[in-house]
């Protein structure tokens, strides 16, 4: 979701269906998405390891030597297909480095036995791409600055920059998708057709769309079975409310979706409609792994398609229920600012169980804040995160360490009795008025 610099429109993304396509057009639609993967994997081998580092930067050069390396012609892929997955791929790269660096930050900010200014060292080192590729390449580089005056041994450093370097730095591969993406030069709209490049020159593919909707901008076309489902960025206008002029403070649970300070709860019981969603799916999955067992075959050769609709359909049930509520809340409080905690974020760990995991995929904190921040934009209310720390142990009404059990909180200095949310939630509302 980007807001644009005007803040006039926010850009968010909408889907468009086609009617059930025929077999050739199908395996038009496969081929191109096939010879996509295989131009970002070419892309990844010439550009991931670690003397490209600097390279990255300049999607023109890169962009460049692909145009005349071969593989285009080789393909016979249309160059609008073609430069859009050698984009890809670069930015790709990008946040592969960038995933990278974030790494050997966490791990050296941990370190006890390095120093504040050799930490610097490091973190400007990563921060300069010409002369992190110096460092990786083992190459003489120029002189970092150091402000706090001690001398640094650069040797150990620039070496424990490699060995972390090498430990989180793979060459990615992309496996086969049924997807590729499009930029607007590619295709236009006739007549409730998509119309879209093809192999042969000045021809084009009509594609027939189910509605009459047309899009400008860079499309994703995804291939599910005989359709496929373009999404595309449009603009949307801000809504201004004047008479929004309230602040709200939110604690966002996994009970109830929202409770406010003012004890009105926004999205109740949130929580058990998503459990009953995944024990419907677990459900689902349990039938289907019995079912693969009786034909001996593997789950994932029976046909996914079922499967697939019925996540679609319990998922779509949870977050409209989340926007109708998110929606409410909005009309109902009338908020200028909603004031809520930063998310606590869970480093995933490889030990997790397979349970545990879907656990966290599923939960819906993530996608109420993105909805909160979206919303936000969207009616122009400012959105604050503030540090949760010690909104959930603290009484709010005198400070002191409170209890929690069954979901009541409990002050033993005070004898202030709430819900665990409630109290949370006027925590944020103290700290955010005292700060
Ligand atoms: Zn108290």
């Amino acid at each position: 979701m980007i807001t644009n610099k005007k803040k006039l429109t926010v850009t968010k993304t909408v889907v468009q269906y086609s009617k059930p396509l025929s077999q050739e057009i199908t395996n038009f639609l496969h081929s191109i998405a096939k010879d996509c993967i295989k131009v970002k994997n070419a892309v990844y081998e010439r550009y991931s390891g670690i003397g490209s580092v600097n390279k990255l930067a300049s999607v023109y050069t890169i962009m460049n030597e692909m145009r005349y390396c071969g593989l285009r012609t080789q393909l016979d892929l249309p160059t609008v297909y073609y430069e859009t997955a050698v984009s890809e791929a670069v930015s790709d790269l990008k946040s592969n480095w960038a995933f990278i660096k974030s790494k050997i930050i966490l791990e050296i900010n941990k370190k006890e036995n390095l120093k504040e200014c050799e930490k610097i060292y490091i973190r400007t080192i990563l921060q300069n791409n010409n002369i992190y590729e110096q460092v990786l390449a083992n190459q003489k580089h120029e002189e970092i600055r150091n402000t706090a005056g001690e001398i640094l041994n650069e040797k150990k450093l620039d070496n424990l920059i490699r060995r972390l370097t090498r430990k989180y730095h793979i060459c990615p591969h992309a496996e086969s998708q049924n997807r590729f993406t499009i930029t607007p030069n590619g295709y236009s709209y006739k007549n409730g057709y998509l119309k879209m490049v093809c192999r042969t020159p000045r021809k084009r593919v009509a594609v027939p769309m189910k509605d009459n909707r047309e899009f400008d901008r860079q499309l994703l076309i995804r291939i599910v079975g005989d359709h496929i489902e373009v999404t595309a960025p449009v603009e949307v206008k801000i809504k201004k409310h004047e008479d929004y002029e309230n602040t709200i403070y939110a604690y966002i649970g996994y009970t109830d979706m929202i409770t406010l300070s003012n004890g009105r709860i926004y999205g109740e019981k949130l929580g058990s409609m998503v459990t009953l969603e995944t024990e419907r799916l677990n459900e689902a999955n349990r039938r289907r792994q019995i079912e693969a067992k009786a034909q001996d075959r593997k789950i994932d050769e029976l046909g996914n398609k079922k499967y697939a609709a019925q996540k679609k359909k319990e998922h779509s049930k949870t977050t409209n229920f989340i926007n109708t509520e998110l929606n409410r809340m909005l009309r109902t409080e009338k908020p200028k600012r909603i004031v809520i905690t930063r998310p606590i974020t869970i480093e995933p760990k490889k030990n997790y169980s397979p349970y545990l995991n879907r656990k966290f995929s599923r939960s819906f904190d993530n996608y109420v804040r993105e909805r909160i921040r979206y919303k936000g934009r969207l009616h122009n209310i400012d959105i604050v995160e503030i540090n949760p720390k010690g909104t959930g142990s603290i009484c709010s009404q005198c400070g002191a360490e409170g209890k929690r059990n069954t979901g009541q909180f409990v002050c033993g200095k005070c004898g202030f009795n709430a819900a665990i949310p409630l109290n949370s939630a006027k925590n944020i509302e103290n700290i955010y008025n005292k700060s």
